[in-house]
């Protein structure tokens, strides 16, 4: 696959609400190089198309078994088993399902198919103030492919938004934000090891990245999503807020979002487990507190996107 002209896109959300201003057409990269535990979007994790199966869904009729052209599924006591090894997610047991028990997460776009579904949202833009936003997965790792769609929709004079967890190069962070109107920027942990524990990687280039692209003069919403017990305590929101208030460039604004236990189907979908125990949203006094704590330093903060 040319990356230039290609890229793995698993969801396309129109008329969000809650990625940017205004009434937003949302792209979902394929790819990311986090792993939180609290992933809502478990599906976007892979940088190559998966498999999904719905067991309630399915009838039992072995139709997929039967066109499956790498023998990669067979009819279990459980419903469908799928040899994740084997399977190549090239849909042919998708397209016979008579029950759409089955389907592909992951299709290649070139941008001129994504720049027509771009185009007929051109009116809700004007009228609403919004834009595209460009999320995933995550979007950094799709950085030639990105570049290109973001000066399609510059030349439409199309507000853009990046939905970053902000791991990636610096350099392609910087070009990005010349074609850039809005970063939404995910901050989780301060503590470098319980970072690495809960994310998969270490904080360290994700706060360097965030310090050049505030240094560039980008705008940028910070995204905290609060998992009780895990990054909504005292030590680490007084540390972000810290870091936050004392970035260079405009001052960020300071989105609060509640963790909702709402992936587990796409986990189950995905055959993998779910493994959230006890993993809740911060209580609402909680959540206030912690609004509190970004505001005592300059900042500007809400609940919500
Ligand atoms: S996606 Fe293709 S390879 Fe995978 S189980 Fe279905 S038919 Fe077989
Ligand atoms: S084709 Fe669909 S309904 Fe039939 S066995 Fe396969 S997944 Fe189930």
């Amino acid at each position: 696959m040319d990356i230039m002209q290609q890229s793995l896109i698993f969801d396309i959300k129109r008329y969000s609400i809650n990625d940017g201003p205004g009434i937003r057409l949302t792209l979902f990269f394929k790819g990311c190089p986090l792993s939180c535990r609290w992933c809502h979007n478990p599906e976007s994790l892979s940088p190559v198309a998966q498999k999904l199966y719905t067991a309630r869904k399915c009838i039992g009729c072995g139709e997929c078994v039967k066109a499956c052209p790498h023998q990669a599924c067979h009819l279990s006591a459980a419903g469908i088993a799928t040899d994740t090894d084997l399977c190549r997610a090239c849909g042919a047991c998708a397209a016979v399902c008579p029950a759409l028990a089955t389907e592909i997460s992951g299709r290649a776009y070139r941008q001129d198919e994504l720049m027509k579904i771009i185009d007929k949202e051109i009116p809700f833009f004007d009228q609403s103030g919004g834009g595209v936003t460009f999320s995933g997965g995550e979007p950094l790792m799709h950085t030639p492919f990105l570049l290109e769609l973001l000066a399609l929709c510059g030349a439409r004079q199309i507000h853009r938004a990046i939905d970053t967890s902000g791991y990636g190069k610096t350099a392609d962070l910087l070009k990005i934000a010349e074609q850039t109107e809005l970063f939404l920027f995910d901050l989780k942990l301060m503590d470098a090891e319980r970072h690495r524990e809960f994310t998969g990687v270490a904080n360290r280039l994700i706060l360097a990245n965030l310090k050049a692209l505030a240094a560039s003069g980008a705008q940028i919403e910070i995204r905290v999503p609060l998992i009780a017990g895990i990054n909504d305590d005292r030590q680490n929101l007084e540390q972000l807020a810290t870091f936050v208030a004392g970035l260079p460039g405009r001052r960020s604004r300071i989105s609060l979002l509640p963790f909702h236990n709402v992936a587990e189907n796409k986990y189950h979908k995905l055959g993998q487990a779910y493994d959230v125990a006890g993993m809740t949203a911060p209580g609402a006094e909680r959540l206030q507190q912690a609004a509190e704590i970004f505001v005592a330093h300059g900042l500007v903060a809400s609940v919500g996107g």
